[in-house]
């Protein structure tokens, strides 16, 4: 038998959308689906957003790619928005969430044997992360149903516990870098870290003169309701690795990082062909334009609050089935007593509701920021179907 064109890394369901419109899909054959996945945290805006749309084939029909030889005015003013927005100074802009972490893994690294400190390039990072799927950033991840099949990993790497600081004390030696963490933890099944972690982990970033690297690729640009989730709990990283929302819909991210923590990555260090083109910059401009203000970052609190609290409600109707509401903002989780797969199915194929499963039996809500009323209103009735009609699975 042959292999499928398609490298058959994905078990692909069989909804097959051909068409957005706004916080909907439309599959080849003809079904609508209401859209609470949003491409796993990406199409922040949708999928038929005016000002995205004309940007990209504004610039399309301009000037697409160039390389990086030459200067970028439509980089500087990313670079420049994004330095306004939040805690860095710098930039570097690449194509996905792994090759943001890869540089923001380079730039810890840098940062020390840039000094001459080289024996300082082990990162501590957390069981149940995700970081991304290139050698480097599995290596990151704990999760040997990533590495089967791809050993040896790099080295570099220390797991501990997730939200336990006392595992990070003594997880801290002569080899440590800093630490790379994300807030809140996607994949893993939407794992809020505590204030008092994320702050402890500051302090000691500070007193041993590490790197705290954060992984918002996930919880970045306005899906928590802050417009990067360390906001929320009144720190600053070092570093940070940013994508999925940030282009829309577009492959864009970045690796950011104030100047300090940028002191290793001179000229000639680090580079990607696209990173950064011309199109890209203005599918990034282009979602800034709607998202990087206060009166939305309000509305997405808001709306966050609203369906979290219709979670509240709706669990008490299912105590067999629901466990647990979690998250901030627009990324939330409902902590499943039953695996979260087959459900999350049963919500795609008989309600018309499209969301994610993830770890430690989570089923993972992440729609367009730009939901409004009437698709709140919309996925409650479905969700409310979907659990009275639910039959869990006899082995789940
Ligand atoms: C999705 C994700 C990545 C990887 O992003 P890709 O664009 O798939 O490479 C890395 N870290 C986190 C937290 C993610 O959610």
């Amino acid at each position: 038998m042959a292999i499928d064109p398609l490298m058959p890394v994905y078990p692909r369901c069989d909804v097959r959308p051909v068409r957005g419109e706004h916080c909907h899909l439309i599959s080849e054959d003809g079904r609508r689906f209401l859209d609470f996945a949003a491409g796993i945290a990406v199409n922040i805006l949708g999928h038929s957003h005016a000002g995205l749309i004309s940007a990209i084939q504004d610039q399309a029909a301009t000037l697409m790619h160039v390389s990086n030889l030459y200067g970028s005015p439509q980089g500087e003013k990313l670079a420049q928005r994004l330095v306004d927005l939040t805690f860095a100074d710098t930039a570097f802009f690449t194509n996905s969430g792994a090759e943001a972490v890869e540089c923001a893994i380079k730039t810890a690294r840098a940062y020390h044997q840039h000094a001459g400190n080289e024996e300082r390039y082990e990162l501590i990072t957390f069981n149940n992360a995700f970081h991304g799927r290139t050698m480097g950033t599995i290596s990151a991840s704990n999760q040997e149903k990533m590495h089967k099949g791809f050993m040896p990993l790099l080295p570099g790497f220390k797991y501990v516990d997730f939200d336990d600081l006392d595992a990070v004390k003594a997880a801290i030696g002569p080899h440590t870098a800093g630490f790379l963490v994300e807030p809140i933890q996607g994949e893993g099944g939407i794992r809020v870290a505590s204030d008092a972690f994320m702050q402890g982990l500051r302090a000691l970033a500070d007193e041993h003169d590490l790197m705290l690297v954060l992984d918002e690729v996930q919880t970045g640009v306005a899906r928590t309701g802050r417009f990067y989730a360390y906001e929320l709990y009144g720190i600053e990283p070092d570093i940070l690795a940013t994508a999925k929302g940030l282009g829309g819909g577009f492959p864009l991210g970045a690796c950011l990082a104030t100047e300090k923590a940028a002191r290793g990555m001179v000229f000639g260090t680090h580079g990607s062909t696209y990173g950064g083109n011309p199109l890209a910059m203005a599918a990034g401009n282009a979602v800034l334009d709607a998202v990087a203000n206060d009166v939305f970052l309000a509305s997405v609190v808001e709306k966050g609050e609203r369906i979290k609290a219709g979670l509240a409600q709706f669990i008490g109707n299912y105590p067999d089935l629901f466990e647990q509401v979690r998250g901030h903002g627009l990324m939330l989780g409902l902590k499943m007593k039953i695996e979260s797969r087959p459900f999350v199915t049963h919500l795609r194929d008989n309600h018309g509701l499209l969301t994610v499963s993830a770890g430690d039996n989570t089923l993972r809500l992440v729609p367009p920021l730009v939901i409004g009323d009437a698709e709140i209103d919309e996925f409650f009735e479905r969700l409310s179907a979907g659990a009275a009609s639910f039959t869990p699975p006899e082995n789940a």
